[in-house]
C-alpha cells in the first residue's frame, strides 16, 4: 500500500474526530520520524509534548521490554514493584505528598476535580461546590475535564455539563475575585497555557492565587500535564515560581509514551479527599506504566535533562526571536524552556504547519494563531538550527 492507500484505509475504519497531517509515520530515532515511504522528519512536535526524551533513547526501550517479560498488569487490587517506586520518585520530584496514578490526562483531571470536591465536602458536611477555572485553558475532553475546559464550542455540544463551574480570565486577578463564591471548593489553572496559545502565568497572578485560596481554604489545582516534567526547565512549572500547588496534575511525558498519568496531592488535600472506595481505575498506575515512569525519572537525573533544557534555551529564543525580527507575519514570541509559541499574523498558522511537513518538520499550532514549538527535551544546537532554516523557508 503507498500512503494514500493507507490514509483512505484508515479513514475507512477510525472515527474522523481529527483532521489529520497527510502522513503516515512508520519509526522515530533520536529527534526524527520516518513515515513509510522513507522520508526523515525532524520532531519539533513531540507527539503533543510527550516525546520528551525522543525516540528510542539509550536504556528506556529495554526498561519496557523487561517489564512485559515480567509482569504488565495486576489491577490495584495489589501491590507492584514499579509502582513502589514511581509513585516515590513523583513524590520527590515534586514535593508533594501521595500519587494517584492515572491513564491520561483527562482523567487526572477528573481524579484532581472529585479530591477537591471530597475535601470540601468533609470539611463542610455537604455538597454542591463550586470551581473557577481559566478562560481559553485546556484540561481534557471527558466530561468534567471538559466542563473545565475555557472553550466554549468545545463544550457547548455536550452540555449540561458538571454544574458549579465558573470562568475568569487567566492572568487576571480580579476576574477571578469575582467568580468566588462561599461555595468555590477549587481554582484550576495551567501554569502555562498550553492548547489556548503558550499564555505563561505571570508571578503575581499565581502568587495571588496561593494567597485567595489559603484565606478562603480553596484548593489551588495546577494542571501540568502539558509543562510539567522538565518542558520549562524544571520538573513543573510552578517550581520556578515557587507557588505551590494544593493538587497537581501531570501526564503527557510522565511516560514519555506509554499512556500514563498522575494527579499528585500536598499532605493537607490527600489527609482529607478521598478515602477507599472514592475511587479507583483498573489499569491506572500498572507495572508497564509504571516501569517506563522510572526509567524517565532515572534518565533525567543521569543525564540532566533539566539542566540541558536550561542551558539551551536561550539558544531556541534567540534563532525563535530573529524569526520574529525578520518576518512581519510573526508577531512576537511567548513561552518557557522548551514549550514556545509563535504569534503568526496575517495568514494561517495551518498553513505555516503544513508547508513545515512538507519541507520535513513537524510543528503544531495552538489556539487560533500560534505556531507551538514542544520539541524532545534532548534536542541538541544542530537541531535548533536545522528547525529554523526550515520555518524560514516556510515563513
Ligand atoms: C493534553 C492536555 C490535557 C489532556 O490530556 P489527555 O492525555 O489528552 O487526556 C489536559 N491538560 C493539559 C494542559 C493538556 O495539555
Amino acid at each position: 500500500m503507498n500512503m494514500n492507500e493507507q490514509m483512505a484505509e484508515a479513514e475507512s475504519s477510525i472515527l474522523h474526530t481529527y483532521n489529520r497531517f497527510p502522513v503516515v509515520f512508520e519509526r522515530g530515532e533520536g529527534c526524527f520520524l520516518y513515515d513509510s515511504q522513507g522520508k526523515e522528519y525532524l520532531d519539533f512536535a513531540a507527539g503533543i509534548a510527550v516525546n520528551a526524551l525522543g525516540y528510542h533513547y539509550p536504556g528506556y526501550d529495554e526498561a519496557l521490554k523487561e517489564q512485559i517479560d515480567k509482569l504488565m498488569h495486576i489491577s490495584n487490587l495489589y501491590y507492584n514493584e514499579p509502582i513502589i517506586s514511581a509513585g516515590a520518585r513523583l513524590v520527590q520530584a515534586s514535593h508533594m505528598s501521595k500519587v494517584f496514578f492515572t491513564n491520561s490526562g483527562t482523567e487526572a483531571i477528573e481524579g484532581a476535580l472529585k479530591a477537591a470536591k471530597k475535601y470540601a465536602y468533609l470539611r463542610d458536611g455537604y455538597a454542591d461546590h463550586e470551581i473557577i477555572a481559566m478562560n481559553h485553558s485546556f484540561h481534557g475532553r471527558s466530561i468534567g475535564a471538559l466542563s473545565v475546559t475555557g472553550t466554549a464550542h468545545y463544550r457547548e455540544p455536550f452540555e449540561p455539563l458538571m454544574g458549579g463551574v465558573r470562568f475568569a480570565d487567566f492572568n487576571d486577578l480580579e476576574s477571578v475575585k469575582q467568580q468566588i463564591t462561599p461555595k468555590t471548593c477549587a481554582i484550576i489553572t495551567e501554569v502555562v497555557q498550553g492548547e489556548g496559545g503558550i499564555y505563561p502565568a505571570t508571578q503575581e497572578f499565581l502568587e495571588g492565587l496561593r494567597q485567595i485560596c489559603d484565606e478562603r481554604d480553596i484548593l489551588l489545582i495546577f494542571d501540568e500535564i502539558q509543562c510539567g516534567m522538565g518542558r520549562t526547565g524544571h520538573y513543573f512549572a510552578w517550581q520556578e515560581y515557587g507557588v505551590q500547588p494544593d493538587i497537581m496534575t501531570c501526564a503527557k511525558a510522565l511516560g514519555c509514551g506509554v499512556p500514563v498519568g498522575a494527579f499528585v496531592l500536598n499532605e493537607k488535600a490527600a489527609a482529607a479527599s478521598l478515602q477507599p472506595g472514592d475511587h479507583g481505575t483498573t489499569y491506572g498506575g500498572n507495572p508497564f506504566v509504571c516501569a517506563a515512569v522510572n526509567k524517565v525519572f532515572e534518565i533525567y537525573e543521569k543525564d540532566m535533562i533539566l539542566a540541558h533544557v536550561n542551558a539551551l534555551t536561550p539558544y531556541l529564543e534567540k534563532r525563535l526571536d530573529e524569526l520574529v525580527q525578520k518576518h512581519a507575519c510573526v508577531a512576537g514570541r511567548r513561552g518557557k524552556g522548551f514549550m514556545q509559541g509563535l504569534v503568526i499574523q496575517g495568514r494561517p498558522v495551518g498553513e505555516i504547519v503544513t508547508k513545515a511537513l512538507e519541507e520535513g518538520l513537524l510543528v503544531i499550532s495552538a489556539g487560533k494563531d500560534v505556531l507551538r514549538i514542544v520539541p524532545p527535551l534532548i534536542i541538541k544546537k544542530e537541531h535548533i538550527d536545522r528547525m529554523a532554516d526550515i520555518l524560514e523557508r516556510c515563513l
